[in-house]
């Protein structure tokens, strides 16, 4: 592949500093924290290549977290693709633990906070409570229950745990400042009660920490040095690390905030992406037409273009949308490379070549790769009726297309010269098939006289073509920002047209490859066999087009 172009990455700096001056031993240790409540995205692979990324830069570790904290939308399922997608990525984790491996610590350091004078059960309602807060302009009031002692909230506690109270009637606060400019040192929740089975823990707790508490503490446990989250939780790192400080850790993590990654033409939130499988709008999570890294992978994206991806867009403070033509242009970077090329009709046209024998079949040495000669080479069959793709023909067509029509000469790829003669249409006008002869002559689409055509195009022997399922997958959505829409419902701007399903034709010798099988269909665009794929009834996803977008958007800005 051509060298991959680097964006700048702000916290690879960041780190470096850090390694320069001695700190944390030079020890680089990061980890990728998702909660199961989806499957990953794009934006995912984004923190995945930049976490698992420094550790392999820095000779560091990466370990692979499941934020489980939240029962209600959690499942195993999730897990399970979540440690998949990472996989496939093409990182390792150091070690795989959850959040919820840390309960009872937690739980401990939840009364230790209490001991320390630093948290207290609160039995405000969750309406009080957020009055209570007061709001940027008015400061807050302190809760009632703040300054109640500790052996009483100790006790409250251990009684929420027990499961004495409904959820909603008791919470652990942390006391810190009622009047913080910063809304969320106005005594942060520690603890709610949830009477809900954990996918993990099942019944064994009803109280659940908070993210805030949660997630810095679990950083701690594992001795991470750099976490690394998104722009958001620039406004929660004062709490990140009063919760260290409170409990005076000996091991406290960095917390770096850096710009999520937006895409063109698609959402990325886990909420919205679930709602288009809920509503059956996309076949599940891996549809191959979803922005998640599992729909990506089935659509025949490989992982060093979301690799390649990653680094070029760089890493850096400022939200921004990225072109999802960057991503395809990284796709097709690849697939140029590796791809096989081979013949593969999306809308069938029979050609008849009337001076060609019945019966006889030559078979042409064509290779796989038109510059690896490594990857060898295949016999196509060619024979009397071929399929060529509609739209290499035109009966009534302008001066400038120099496809086949009537009196005009192709070149057949591999094979002959061949001359449109006449149209065999139906009763009711429709071209039944093509009459054509062919220049014996010009064997290997070699010129017998010096006579030029403009084209070549692509074709199969229709004795031996192999009928195909073709999904032409498009972009979901018709707006570069779904999310703008009118009426702000991104469904309403879905693309009709984002799966267009082709009955086409491919050559014999792949109709047995095996699903995630990848290569280029001449001139079509590079496609990718479909799980759903038998032996019987080949599938297959388009990947991109032929059409580089990007390439096009780099001229018009040079
Ligand atoms: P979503 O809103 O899509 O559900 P999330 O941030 O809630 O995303 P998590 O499972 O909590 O999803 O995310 C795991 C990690 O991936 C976090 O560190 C998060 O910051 C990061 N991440 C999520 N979305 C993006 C994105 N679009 N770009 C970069 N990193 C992201
Ligand atoms: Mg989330």
């Amino acid at each position: 592949m051509s060298e991959v172009e680097v964006g700048s990455n702000f916290v690879r700096e960041i780190v470096e500093e850090d390694l320069r001056n001695g700190k944390n031993g030079g020890r680089v240790a990061t980890r990728f924290p998702p909660e199961p409540n989806g499957y990953l995205h794009i934006g995912h692979a984004k923190s995945i290549c930049l976490n698992f990324g420094l550790a392999q830069t820095f000779g560091g570790t990466c370990n692979l977290r499941f934020d489980d904290t939240d029962p209600v939308k959690e499942d195993t399922e999730y897990c399970d693709s979540i440690k998949q997608d990472v996989e496939w990525l093409g990182f390792h984790w150091n070690n795989l633990y959850f959040a919820s491996d840390y309960f009872d610590q937690l739980y401990e350091w939840a009364k230790e906070l209490i001991r320390r004078g630093k948290a207290y059960v609160c039995e405000l309602t969750p309406e009080q409570i957020r009055e209570y807060r007061g709001n940027f302009y008015t400061p807050g009031k302190p809760s009632p229950w703040r300054d109640r002692p500790a052996e009483e909230s100790l006790d409250l506690l251990e009684r929420m745990k027990n499961g004495e109270f409904k959820e909603g009637e008791r919470v652990l606060r942390a006391k810190i400042d009622m009047n913080h400019k910063n809304m969320n040192m106005r005594d942060p929740l520690i603890y709610r009660i949830k009477h809900v089975v954990h996918h993990r823990t099942g019944d064994k707790w009803c109280i659940y920490p908070m993210y805030d508490f949660a997630h810095g503490l679990s950083d701690a446990i594992e001795g991470i040095t750099h976490s690394v989250c998104t722009l958001e939780f620039e406004d929660h790192r004062i709490l990140y690390d009063w919760f260290i400080d409170a409990l005076e850790l000996d091991r406290h993590p960095q917390q770096i905030e850096f710009a999520k990654l937006n895409l063109s033409y698609t959402v990325m939130s886990k909420r919205r992406l679930l709602s288009l499988v809920r509503d059956g709008i996309v076949s599940g999570w891996d549809d191959p037409r979803m922005p998640t890294i599992s729909g990506m992978r089935r659509r025949g994206f490989p992982p060093e273009s979301i690799r390649a991806f990653c680094e070029r867009i760089g890493v850096n403070k400022r939200d921004s949308m990225v072109d999802i033509a960057l991503l395809e242009h990284c796709v097709r970077e690849r697939l140029n490379d590796i791809a096989p090329r081979v013949m593969g009709v999306t809308k069938p046209l029979k050609v008849v070549i009337e001076n060609y024998p019945e019966g006889k079949v030559e078979w042409f040495d064509a290779p796989w790769h038109p510059t690896d000669e490594s990857m060898g080479s295949r016999k196509l069959p060619f024979s009397r009726e071929l399929w060529i793709d509609s739209s290499d023909f035109m009966e009534d067509a302008p001066k400038k297309f120099f496809r086949l029509t009537p009196g005009r000469e192709v070149r057949l790829r591999y094979a002959y010269f061949l001359k449109c003669v006449g149209v065999d249409k139906d009763e009711n006008g429709n071209i039944l098939q093509v009459r054509c002869t062919y220049d014996p002559e010009s064997l290997g689409g070699k010129s017998p006289d010096g006579r030029k055509v403009k084209v070549t195009i692509h074709w199969l022997s229709a004795a031996h073509a192999v009928p195909a399922e073709l999904r032409m997958v498009d972009k979901l959505f018709t707006l570069e920002d779904p999310m703008s829409t009118e009426d702000g419902d991104f469904k309403s701007c879905l693309n009709p047209n984002s799966m267009e399903i082709l009955q086409g034709f491919i050559e014999p010798t792949i109709a047995t490859q095996t699903p995630g099988y990848r290569c280029q269909f001449e001139r079509m665009g590079y496609f990718c066999i479909d799980p759903d794929s038998t032996p019987e009834h080949p599938v297959f996803n388009r990947t991109v087009t032929m059409r580089d977008d990007w390439m096009q958007i780099q001229k018009k800005d040079a």
